[in-house]
Protein backbone atom coordinates (compact mmCIF):
# COMPACT_ATOMS: atom_id res chain seq x y z
CA UNK A 1 0.00 0.00 0.00
CA UNK A 2 1.15 3.77 -0.60
CA UNK A 3 1.41 5.92 2.19
CA UNK A 4 -1.17 8.27 2.40
CA UNK A 5 -1.13 12.10 1.82
CA UNK A 6 -3.71 14.45 3.35
CA UNK A 7 -2.99 17.98 1.56
CA UNK A 8 -3.92 21.21 2.19
CA UNK A 9 -5.90 20.21 5.39
CA UNK A 10 -5.79 23.11 8.21
CA UNK A 11 -3.84 21.32 11.24
CA UNK A 12 -4.49 22.02 14.80
CA UNK A 13 -1.30 19.57 16.01
CA UNK A 14 -1.93 19.46 19.58
CA UNK A 15 1.38 21.27 20.91
CA UNK A 16 -0.34 24.40 21.30
CA UNK A 17 0.48 26.10 17.87
CA UNK A 18 -2.06 27.97 16.24
CA UNK A 19 -3.91 25.78 13.27
CA UNK A 20 -2.04 26.18 10.31
CA UNK A 21 -2.13 24.73 6.84
CA UNK A 22 -0.24 21.55 6.40
CA UNK A 23 0.69 18.33 4.37
CA UNK A 24 0.65 14.97 6.55
CA UNK A 25 2.23 11.97 5.28
CA UNK A 26 1.19 8.88 6.96
CA UNK A 27 3.26 5.74 6.25
CA UNK A 28 1.54 2.58 7.97
CA UNK A 29 0.22 3.35 10.95
CA UNK A 30 2.82 6.45 11.82
CA UNK A 31 3.23 10.04 10.85
CA UNK A 32 5.60 9.87 8.58
CA UNK A 33 6.03 14.23 7.86
CA UNK A 34 4.18 16.93 8.58
CA UNK A 35 4.88 19.54 6.66
CA UNK A 36 3.57 23.63 6.67
CA UNK A 37 4.29 22.95 3.07
CA UNK A 38 0.43 22.41 1.29
CA UNK A 39 1.77 20.36 -1.54
CA UNK A 40 3.85 17.61 -1.87
CA UNK A 41 6.56 17.12 -4.82
CA UNK A 42 6.00 13.56 -5.73
CA UNK A 43 2.47 13.18 -5.87
CA UNK A 44 2.62 9.99 -8.08
CA UNK A 45 4.63 8.23 -4.89
CA UNK A 46 1.39 8.82 -2.66
CA UNK A 47 -2.59 8.31 -2.38
CA UNK A 48 -3.69 11.83 -2.58
CA UNK A 49 -6.39 12.73 -0.14
CA UNK A 50 -6.90 17.15 -0.50
CA UNK A 51 -8.90 18.15 2.47
CA UNK A 52 -8.79 21.75 1.31
CA UNK A 53 -11.62 23.14 3.90
CA UNK A 54 -11.47 20.73 6.41
CA UNK A 55 -9.62 20.57 9.89
CA UNK A 56 -7.80 18.19 11.97
CA UNK A 57 -6.67 17.64 14.80
CA UNK A 58 -4.97 14.35 16.89
CA UNK A 59 -7.24 11.75 17.90
CA UNK A 60 -9.15 13.00 21.49
CA UNK A 61 -7.94 10.75 24.36
CA UNK A 62 -10.84 10.49 27.34
CA UNK A 63 -8.41 9.53 30.12
CA UNK A 64 -11.39 8.35 32.69
CA UNK A 65 -14.22 5.91 30.91
CA UNK A 66 -16.20 3.13 32.03
CA UNK A 67 -16.98 1.31 28.61
CA UNK A 68 -18.26 -2.23 30.39
CA UNK A 69 -21.87 -0.12 31.67
CA UNK A 70 -25.23 -0.75 30.26
CA UNK A 71 -26.41 0.50 27.17
CA UNK A 72 -30.02 2.13 27.25
CA UNK A 73 -32.69 1.22 27.59
CA UNK A 74 -31.06 -1.89 29.72
CA UNK A 75 -29.57 0.54 32.12
CA UNK A 76 -32.87 2.08 33.22
CA UNK A 77 -34.49 -1.35 33.48
CA UNK A 78 -35.46 -2.44 37.28
CA UNK A 79 -32.40 -4.78 38.79
CA UNK A 80 -30.51 -4.98 35.47
CA UNK A 81 -27.66 -5.47 37.95
CA UNK A 82 -29.38 -8.59 38.24
CA UNK A 83 -30.64 -9.35 34.97
CA UNK A 84 -27.04 -8.45 33.16
CA UNK A 85 -24.77 -11.30 32.90
CA UNK A 86 -20.97 -10.57 31.34
CA UNK A 87 -22.12 -11.37 27.49
CA UNK A 88 -24.75 -9.07 27.59
CA UNK A 89 -22.13 -6.18 29.47
CA UNK A 90 -19.60 -7.45 26.88
CA UNK A 91 -21.93 -6.79 23.85
CA UNK A 92 -22.52 -3.38 25.87
CA UNK A 93 -18.75 -2.83 26.16
CA UNK A 94 -18.39 -3.07 22.46
CA UNK A 95 -21.27 -0.97 21.49
CA UNK A 96 -19.83 1.85 23.85
CA UNK A 97 -16.48 1.43 21.96
CA UNK A 98 -17.60 1.64 19.06
CA UNK A 99 -19.60 4.90 19.97
CA UNK A 100 -16.39 5.99 21.22
CA UNK A 101 -14.86 5.97 18.63
CA UNK A 102 -17.04 7.48 16.48
CA UNK A 103 -17.58 10.26 18.22
CA UNK A 104 -13.64 11.15 18.00
CA UNK A 105 -11.75 10.06 20.58
CA UNK A 106 -9.07 7.25 19.26
CA UNK A 107 -7.82 6.13 22.96
CA UNK A 108 -9.60 5.90 26.10
CA UNK A 109 -8.80 4.78 29.29
CA UNK A 110 -10.97 2.81 31.38
CA UNK A 111 -11.05 2.82 34.74
CA UNK A 112 -12.24 -0.14 36.41
CA UNK A 113 -16.02 -1.63 36.71
CA UNK A 114 -16.15 -4.41 35.28
CA UNK A 115 -17.88 -8.13 36.26
CA UNK A 116 -16.18 -9.77 39.23
CA UNK A 117 -12.94 -11.67 38.58
CA UNK A 118 -13.48 -10.83 34.90
CA UNK A 119 -11.28 -8.46 33.07
CA UNK A 120 -13.71 -7.36 30.29
CA UNK A 121 -11.72 -4.16 29.54
CA UNK A 122 -8.93 -6.43 28.96
CA UNK A 123 -10.70 -8.59 26.49
CA UNK A 124 -12.42 -5.96 24.73
CA UNK A 125 -8.58 -4.22 24.19
CA UNK A 126 -7.59 -7.33 22.37
CA UNK A 127 -11.09 -7.76 19.98
CA UNK A 128 -10.18 -4.37 18.88
CA UNK A 129 -6.61 -4.31 18.65
CA UNK A 130 -7.19 -8.02 16.74
CA UNK A 131 -9.96 -5.60 14.32
CA UNK A 132 -13.13 -7.74 15.59
CA UNK A 133 -14.43 -4.88 16.66
CA UNK A 134 -13.92 -1.27 16.04
CA UNK A 135 -12.93 0.70 18.60
CA UNK A 136 -10.46 3.09 20.16
CA UNK A 137 -7.20 2.20 21.59
CA UNK A 138 -8.20 0.88 25.09
CA UNK A 139 -5.55 1.34 28.41
CA UNK A 140 -7.42 -1.40 30.64
CA UNK A 141 -7.06 -1.84 34.42
CA UNK A 142 -8.58 -5.22 34.48
CA UNK A 143 -11.30 -3.62 37.32
CA UNK A 144 -10.05 -2.05 40.15
CA UNK A 145 -8.81 -2.02 43.64
CA UNK A 146 -11.29 -1.04 46.15
CA UNK A 147 -11.27 -1.54 50.51
CA UNK A 148 -14.04 -3.26 51.49
CA UNK A 149 -16.79 -1.12 51.60
CA UNK A 150 -14.93 1.90 49.56
CA UNK A 151 -16.26 3.36 46.76
CA UNK A 152 -14.95 0.29 44.19
CA UNK A 153 -17.12 -2.53 46.53
CA UNK A 154 -20.04 -2.40 44.75
CA UNK A 155 -20.77 -6.27 46.24
CA UNK A 156 -24.82 -6.42 45.92
CA UNK A 157 -27.04 -7.10 47.33
CA UNK A 158 -24.95 -6.05 50.98
CA UNK A 159 -25.94 -9.03 52.49
CA UNK A 160 -24.76 -12.10 50.55
CA UNK A 161 -21.47 -13.51 49.64
CA UNK A 162 -20.22 -12.01 46.22
CA UNK A 163 -21.19 -13.49 42.96
CA UNK A 164 -19.30 -13.84 40.45
CA UNK A 165 -22.39 -13.21 37.86
CA UNK A 166 -23.95 -10.38 40.30
CA UNK A 167 -23.34 -6.60 39.66
CA UNK A 168 -20.28 -4.81 38.52
CA UNK A 169 -17.38 -5.74 41.25
CA UNK A 170 -13.82 -4.30 41.79
CA UNK A 171 -11.57 -6.23 43.92
CA UNK A 172 -11.22 -5.35 47.40
CA UNK A 173 -8.23 -5.36 49.77
CA UNK A 174 -7.72 -5.00 53.33
CA UNK A 175 -4.05 -4.98 54.17
CA UNK A 176 -0.94 -4.21 51.94
CA UNK A 177 -0.39 -8.02 51.04
CA UNK A 178 -3.47 -8.67 49.61
CA UNK A 179 -3.27 -5.28 48.06
CA UNK A 180 0.31 -6.06 46.01
CA UNK A 181 -1.54 -9.50 45.21
CA UNK A 182 -4.43 -8.03 43.74
CA UNK A 183 -2.10 -5.60 41.76
CA UNK A 184 -0.10 -8.95 40.58
CA UNK A 185 -3.22 -10.73 39.74
CA UNK A 186 -3.61 -7.47 37.65
CA UNK A 187 -0.57 -7.66 35.87
CA UNK A 188 -0.85 -11.48 35.19
CA UNK A 189 -4.44 -10.87 33.63
CA UNK A 190 -2.74 -8.16 31.29
CA UNK A 191 -3.64 -4.91 32.88
CA UNK A 192 -2.30 -1.53 31.39
CA UNK A 193 -2.49 0.33 34.03
CA UNK A 194 -4.05 -0.25 37.90
CA UNK A 195 -6.81 1.63 40.00
CA UNK A 196 -7.81 2.25 42.84
CA UNK A 197 -9.85 4.16 45.02
CA UNK A 198 -8.69 6.16 47.57
CA UNK A 199 -11.62 8.43 48.88
CA UNK A 200 -15.36 7.41 48.94
CA UNK A 201 -17.34 8.44 46.30
CA UNK A 202 -20.99 9.70 45.15
CA UNK A 203 -22.42 6.89 43.50
CA UNK A 204 -21.68 4.52 46.18
CA UNK A 205 -24.38 3.90 49.46
CA UNK A 206 -22.56 4.27 53.01
CA UNK A 207 -19.49 6.22 52.24
CA UNK A 208 -18.44 9.82 51.95
CA UNK A 209 -17.21 11.70 49.17
CA UNK A 210 -14.39 13.25 52.02
CA UNK A 211 -13.81 10.21 53.81
CA UNK A 212 -10.51 8.72 53.30
CA UNK A 213 -10.34 4.94 52.00
CA UNK A 214 -7.55 2.39 52.31
CA UNK A 215 -4.56 3.12 55.01
CA UNK A 216 -1.27 5.24 53.32
CA UNK A 217 0.70 2.08 54.03
CA UNK A 218 -2.07 -0.29 51.70
CA UNK A 219 -1.71 3.11 48.97
CA UNK A 220 1.97 2.62 49.13
CA UNK A 221 2.17 -1.10 48.71
CA UNK A 222 -0.54 -0.40 45.77
CA UNK A 223 1.89 1.92 43.88
CA UNK A 224 5.10 0.01 44.95
CA UNK A 225 4.43 -2.83 43.43
CA UNK A 226 2.75 -1.38 40.35
CA UNK A 227 5.62 0.60 39.74
CA UNK A 228 7.79 -2.53 39.77
CA UNK A 229 6.26 -4.07 37.00
CA UNK A 230 6.18 -0.51 35.20
CA UNK A 231 2.36 -0.11 35.50
CA UNK A 232 0.99 3.56 35.87
CA UNK A 233 -1.43 4.25 39.18
CA UNK A 234 -4.86 6.08 38.59
CA UNK A 235 -6.66 6.22 41.87
CA UNK A 236 -10.26 7.81 42.32
CA UNK A 237 -9.68 10.63 44.85
CA UNK A 238 -12.41 13.05 45.64
CA UNK A 239 -11.75 14.32 49.44
CA UNK A 240 -8.59 15.87 50.82
CA UNK A 241 -7.23 13.31 52.75
CA UNK A 242 -7.39 10.55 50.29
CA UNK A 243 -5.61 13.38 47.23
CA UNK A 244 -2.87 13.77 50.24
CA UNK A 245 -1.96 9.92 50.44
CA UNK A 246 -2.17 8.76 46.83
CA UNK A 247 -0.02 12.29 46.03
CA UNK A 248 2.41 11.04 49.21
CA UNK A 249 2.50 7.55 47.75
CA UNK A 250 3.68 8.53 44.29
CA UNK A 251 0.56 7.94 41.84
CA UNK A 252 0.54 8.80 38.82
CA UNK A 253 -2.77 10.70 38.13
CA UNK A 254 -5.36 11.87 40.40
CA UNK A 255 -9.00 11.39 39.14
CA UNK A 256 -12.00 13.95 40.67
CA UNK A 257 -9.31 15.93 43.04
CA UNK A 258 -12.84 17.90 43.97
CA UNK A 259 -10.88 19.21 46.99
CA UNK A 260 -7.53 19.76 45.86
CA UNK A 261 -5.86 22.23 48.22
CA UNK A 262 -3.18 24.10 47.46
CA UNK A 263 -0.27 22.80 48.84
CA UNK A 264 -1.44 19.40 47.55
CA UNK A 265 -1.51 20.96 44.16
CA UNK A 266 2.12 22.35 44.24
CA UNK A 267 3.51 19.36 45.22
CA UNK A 268 1.37 17.35 41.97
CA UNK A 269 3.19 20.32 39.95
CA UNK A 270 6.65 19.32 41.23
CA UNK A 271 6.33 15.25 40.85
CA UNK A 272 5.00 15.18 38.01
CA UNK A 273 1.66 14.16 38.91
CA UNK A 274 -1.49 14.69 36.46
CA UNK A 275 -5.04 15.53 37.55
CA UNK A 276 -8.07 14.38 35.56
CA UNK A 277 -10.86 16.22 35.51
CA UNK A 278 -14.45 14.83 35.48
CA UNK A 279 -16.40 18.43 35.63
CA UNK A 280 -19.68 17.01 33.79
CA UNK A 281 -20.14 13.91 35.22
CA UNK A 282 -22.02 15.51 38.67
CA UNK A 283 -24.09 17.92 36.94
CA UNK A 284 -25.24 15.45 34.62
CA UNK A 285 -26.22 13.09 38.34
CA UNK A 286 -28.05 16.69 38.99
CA UNK A 287 -29.68 17.32 35.64
CA UNK A 288 -31.05 13.28 36.16
CA UNK A 289 -32.73 14.77 39.23
CA UNK A 290 -35.58 12.11 40.38
CA UNK A 291 -35.17 10.14 37.40
CA UNK A 292 -31.41 9.22 39.34
CA UNK A 293 -31.70 6.13 41.19
CA UNK A 294 -29.97 7.26 44.07
CA UNK A 295 -31.25 10.33 46.40
CA UNK A 296 -27.84 9.97 48.97
CA UNK A 297 -25.59 10.68 45.56
CA UNK A 298 -27.82 13.15 44.37
CA UNK A 299 -27.34 14.83 47.79
CA UNK A 300 -23.66 14.29 47.75
CA UNK A 301 -23.02 15.54 44.00
CA UNK A 302 -24.70 18.56 44.64
CA UNK A 303 -22.05 19.01 47.78
CA UNK A 304 -19.06 18.16 45.75
CA UNK A 305 -20.41 19.82 42.54
CA UNK A 306 -19.26 23.62 44.34
CA UNK A 307 -15.97 21.81 45.29
CA UNK A 308 -14.88 20.40 42.20
CA UNK A 309 -14.66 24.29 40.28
CA UNK A 310 -12.04 25.81 42.49
CA UNK A 311 -10.25 22.49 42.67
CA UNK A 312 -10.06 23.17 38.94
CA UNK A 313 -8.27 26.87 39.56
CA UNK A 314 -6.41 25.51 42.06
CA UNK A 315 -4.36 23.08 39.50
CA UNK A 316 -4.62 25.32 37.08
CA UNK A 317 -3.30 27.78 38.96
CA UNK A 318 0.05 25.95 40.66
CA UNK A 319 0.78 24.51 37.06
CA UNK A 320 -0.47 20.66 36.70
CA UNK A 321 -0.48 18.83 34.27
CA UNK A 322 -4.47 18.49 33.79
CA UNK A 323 -6.41 16.09 31.21
CA UNK A 324 -9.74 15.29 30.37
CA UNK A 325 -11.68 12.89 32.17
CA UNK A 326 -15.64 11.84 31.25
CA UNK A 327 -16.33 9.23 33.65
CA UNK A 328 -18.86 8.15 30.69
CA UNK A 329 -20.99 5.66 32.13
CA UNK A 330 -24.68 5.90 32.55
CA UNK A 331 -25.43 9.44 33.37
CA UNK A 332 -23.10 10.80 30.02
CA UNK A 333 -23.24 8.18 27.38
CA UNK A 334 -19.82 6.11 25.76
CA UNK A 335 -19.74 8.58 22.76
CA UNK A 336 -20.76 11.62 24.41
CA UNK A 337 -17.42 12.21 25.68
CA UNK A 338 -16.99 15.78 23.48
CA UNK A 339 -19.11 17.25 26.02
CA UNK A 340 -16.48 17.58 28.77
CA UNK A 341 -14.73 20.05 26.06
CA UNK A 342 -17.90 22.17 26.31
CA UNK A 343 -17.36 22.24 30.27
CA UNK A 344 -14.09 22.97 30.08
CA UNK A 345 -14.38 26.07 28.22
CA UNK A 346 -17.27 26.86 30.88
CA UNK A 347 -14.10 27.10 33.25
CA UNK A 348 -12.62 29.84 31.31
CA UNK A 349 -10.28 27.79 28.85
CA UNK A 350 -9.95 28.66 25.41
CA UNK A 351 -11.34 25.83 22.87
CA UNK A 352 -7.54 25.30 22.08
CA UNK A 353 -6.88 24.69 25.72
CA UNK A 354 -9.51 22.51 26.24
CA UNK A 355 -8.11 20.52 23.30
CA UNK A 356 -5.30 20.38 24.86
CA UNK A 357 -6.63 18.63 27.60
CA UNK A 358 -8.07 15.95 25.39
CA UNK A 359 -4.85 15.65 22.96
CA UNK A 360 -1.29 16.10 24.43
CA UNK A 361 -2.00 16.75 28.24
CA UNK A 362 -3.89 13.89 28.26
CA UNK A 363 -0.92 11.89 26.52
CA UNK A 364 1.13 12.61 29.67
CA UNK A 365 -1.02 11.76 32.06
CA UNK A 366 -1.15 8.33 30.62
CA UNK A 367 2.29 8.33 29.74
CA UNK A 368 2.02 7.97 26.22
CA UNK A 369 3.67 11.62 25.56
CA UNK A 370 5.71 10.23 22.44
CA UNK A 371 2.96 7.90 21.19
CA UNK A 372 -0.19 9.67 20.77
CA UNK A 373 -1.42 13.01 21.82
CA UNK A 374 0.17 15.33 19.02
CA UNK A 375 -0.20 15.55 15.09
CA UNK A 376 4.06 14.74 14.64
CA UNK A 377 6.31 12.50 12.83
CA UNK A 378 6.84 9.01 14.15
CA UNK A 379 3.78 9.35 16.56
CA UNK A 380 0.81 7.01 15.96
CA UNK A 381 -1.21 7.99 13.38
CA UNK A 382 -4.51 9.04 14.87
CA UNK A 383 -6.06 11.65 13.22
CA UNK A 384 -9.94 13.71 13.61
CA UNK A 385 -11.14 15.16 10.33
CA UNK A 386 -13.79 17.60 10.64
CA UNK A 387 -15.69 20.30 8.65
CA UNK A 388 -16.07 23.14 10.85
CA UNK A 389 -13.38 24.38 13.27
CA UNK A 390 -13.80 23.88 16.97
CA UNK A 391 -11.65 26.35 17.62
CA UNK A 392 -14.60 28.81 16.90
CA UNK A 393 -17.24 26.81 18.55
CA UNK A 394 -16.12 23.62 20.39
CA UNK A 395 -18.99 22.15 20.78
CA UNK A 396 -18.82 21.18 16.96
CA UNK A 397 -17.33 18.05 18.07
CA UNK A 398 -19.82 17.31 20.56
CA UNK A 399 -22.52 17.57 17.59
CA UNK A 400 -20.88 14.89 15.83
CA UNK A 401 -22.42 15.84 12.45
CA UNK A 402 -18.99 17.98 11.92
CA UNK A 403 -16.72 14.77 12.04
CA UNK A 404 -15.93 13.59 8.56
CA UNK A 405 -13.56 11.14 9.44
CA UNK A 406 -11.46 9.54 12.48
CA UNK A 407 -8.07 7.55 11.75
CA UNK A 408 -6.53 5.37 14.28
CA UNK A 409 -3.30 3.88 13.77
CA UNK A 410 -2.98 5.05 10.19
CA UNK A 411 -6.47 3.27 9.52
CA UNK A 412 -9.39 5.16 8.73
CA UNK A 413 -12.27 3.38 10.38
CA UNK A 414 -14.60 5.93 10.41
CA UNK A 415 -16.17 8.61 8.05
CA UNK A 416 -19.20 10.69 7.62
CA UNK A 417 -20.54 12.26 4.62
CA UNK A 418 -22.68 15.31 3.44
CA UNK A 419 -25.59 13.70 4.87
CA UNK A 420 -24.54 12.85 7.91
CA UNK A 421 -24.79 8.96 7.16
CA UNK A 422 -21.92 6.59 8.90
CA UNK A 423 -19.48 4.36 7.21
CA UNK A 424 -17.54 1.94 8.94
CA UNK A 425 -14.55 -0.25 8.15
CA UNK A 426 -11.90 -2.14 10.12
CA UNK A 427 -10.22 -0.31 8.20
CA UNK A 428 -12.61 1.74 5.32
CA UNK A 429 -11.59 1.15 1.60
CA UNK A 430 -10.16 4.61 1.19
CA UNK A 431 -11.82 5.12 -2.22
CA UNK A 432 -15.10 4.91 0.02
CA UNK A 433 -13.20 7.48 2.21
CA UNK A 434 -11.83 9.47 -0.65
CA UNK A 435 -15.66 9.90 -1.81
CA UNK A 436 -17.21 10.31 1.50
CA UNK A 437 -14.82 13.55 2.88
CA UNK A 438 -14.34 14.97 -0.32
CA UNK A 439 -18.70 15.37 -0.38
CA UNK A 440 -19.30 18.74 0.73
CA UNK A 441 -22.12 19.82 2.91
CA UNK A 442 -22.12 23.24 2.64
CA UNK A 443 -19.82 25.61 -0.09
CA UNK A 444 -16.24 26.39 1.11
ZN1 LIG B 1 -15.04 6.64 37.27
Amino acid sequence: MKPLLLENVLLIDGTGRPPYKAAIRIDGSRFASVSAAAKSPAPEKFDVLDLAGLFALPGLIDCHVHLVSPVEPLAHEPYWKLNTPPTLKAFCAARNALETLKAGFTTVRNCGGVSYGLPEDIFLRKAIAAGYLIGPRILACGGGISMTGGHGDRQFPVFMPAHPHLGYGDETCDDPGSCRREVRRKVKMGADFIKAYTSGGVSTPGDGPQSAEFTAEEIRAIVEEAHAHEKRVAVHAYGLQGIRNAVDAGVDTVEHGCYLNEATARRMAQQGTSLVTTLGILKAILRRGQSYPNPEALKKAETVVAAQSSAFGIARSAGVNMAMGTDASVSIRNGDNAVELIELTGEGLSPLEALMMATRNAAIALGLENEIGTVEPGKSADLLLLDENPLEDISVIAGKRAIRAVIRNGQLLCARNENGEELLGSPLPLETAIRAVRSRRRPI
